[in-house]
């Protein structure tokens, strides 16, 4: 199936020709026909497969179709965080070109006063991240009085982010009547609670299956020991030659201090993450875009809804807590279609986390070693073995160094039969 089939307004088709797309991706072909027929969709779509045309093209569609004009805006686009916002606004710019579609991104961390400017220009789609909306909102510098398509995009994000509160307070400012686009890439009882009350007889499209990762990503752990993380990562990079990599940490300091460490092991390496102001985030990705800086370093919430074109490895140094957030960081590579690399650093007291993830994927990731860590690694699993031996033999044996002497030993002859042989050995 080609674009031309999905019946897209032609200057929109020009758009995507131009950003090179030969055919739909797979949520593209499932969603596009069923937005322009007007209806809700639940959509259960990985990050990376396209999902953002999916809903914005035929958002610009319908959109264009309808009565130009009008003050306030039409669409509403929800994202967990500022990054994903300002990406989502580059797509709809590039997808709206020569289209009669005004849009804006609003999000906090700079400025209100250019936003508030911008929307009394008039608007037809604005994506924001849910706190400034609402400040805009109550200032009442923003009307959603008009809006007749909303997008929740990474909604499962959203509420992990905190903003489940937020969201149905926006949503009140909306008119009921509308239609209304639900992505996540994961499903909990509390997203399906969300969705049963913002959606009217949603079409479930399900792309890949539910919490499972692009099947374009190639992935494998590591068993190491928590000091030598560093030096494995900068082997691989190293080793690998290895240009673009991003990789996660378990906290902010943690992403600072390994992007120094880096740095200092002549990789060049800077972090990402929510203490840093919108334009260090900002200067951060560019430089990492650009190939300037070879390796990112985030946290979770950062990274959330980067997409940078082809990103061929992803590291996670640390393990998430959570399983799902395994699922949104791989998906940064192999992002449609494109072959990628996930790699994770798994200390000991991490195995239970990455079994967590393999449950939650339905599928075992494979173990891989690095010239010169096996040792390192040997060490862990002899460790590992030598104490569940130890283990089993406590709790296999009766016997105890409290005990008499004779019962201690009935109760190794018992045991150990090779004790019993090597003592009648002995007396004859
Ligand atoms: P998304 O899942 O929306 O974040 O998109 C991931 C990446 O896929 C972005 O870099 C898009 O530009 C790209 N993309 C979206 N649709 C297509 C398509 N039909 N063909 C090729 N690339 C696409």
């Amino acid at each position: 199936m080609s674009f031309e089939n999905l019946s897209l307004n032609p200057q929109i088709l020009t758009n995507v020709k131009f950003q090179g797309y030969v055919e739909p991706t797979p949520i593209q072909k499932k969603a596009i026909p069923v937005v322009l027929r007007g209806r809700d969709i639940l959509a259960g779509s990985q990050t990376g497969t396209g999902k953002t045309a999916a809903f914005t093209l035929p958002i610009l569609n319908l959109l264009a179709e309808g009565k130009p004009g009008g003050h306030h805006p039409k669409a509403l686009i929800l994202t967990p965080t500022r990054e994903l916002a300002a990406q989502v606004a580059e797509s709809v710019e590039k997808y709206s070109e020569g289209l009669a579609v005004r849009s804006t991104v609003i999000f906090g961390g700079v400025g209100i006063n250019p936003q508030i400017q911008r929307i009394k220009k008039g608007l037809d789609v604005i994506i924001g991240t849910p706190g400034r909306l609402l400040d805009l909102i109550y200032q009442k510098a923003l009307d959603l009085s008009k809006i007749q398509y909303l997008v929740l995009d990474e909604a499962d994000r959203m509420l992990d982010m905190g903003f489940i509160h937020d969201i149905r307070k926006i949503i009140n400012f909306v008119p009921k009547k509308r239609q209304t686009l639900f992505f996540s890439a994961t499903y909990s009882s509390e997203i399906k609670s969300l969705a049963d009350t913002l959606l009217n007889k949603p079409e479930m499209i399900e792309v890949a299956r539910q919490n499972t990762a692009a099947e374009t990503v190639d992935q494998g752990f590591y068993r190491v020991g928590k000091g030598r993380k560093r030096a494995l990562l900068t082997y691989l990079i190293k080793s690998g030659d290895w240009h673009q990599i991003l990789v996660f940490t378990k906290t902010k300091h943690g992403a600072n201090r390994l992007a120094v460490q880096l740095d200092k092991d002549g990789i060049t390496a800077t972090a990402i993450h929510g203490n840093k102001s919108q334009g260090a985030r900002t200067r951060a990705l560019a430089g990492f875009k650009e190939n300037k800086v070879r390796v990112l370093v985030a946290t979770d919430i950062a990274a959330r809804g980067l997409d940078i074109d082809r990103l061929p490895h992803v590291v996670n140094y640390e393990l998430p807590l959570v399983a799902e957030d395994y699922v949104h960081r791989i998906g940064r590579t192999g992002r449609a279609g494109c072959e990628g690399e996930a790699l994770s650093l798994v200390a000991e007291d991490e195995v239970k986390l990455l079994q967590n993830i393999e449950k939650l994927m339905k599928r075992k990731i494979p173990l891989k070693h690095a010239k010169g860590f096996s040792e390192s690694e040997k060490a862990l699993e002899h460790n590992a073995k030598a104490k569940s031996s130890i283990k089993k033999k406590q709790e296999g044996s009766q016997y105890s160094g409290d005990q008499p002497k004779a019962k201690r030993n009935s109760a190794k002859k018992k045991a150990y039969p090779w004790w019993k042989k090597r003592k009648q050995g002995k007396k004859t």
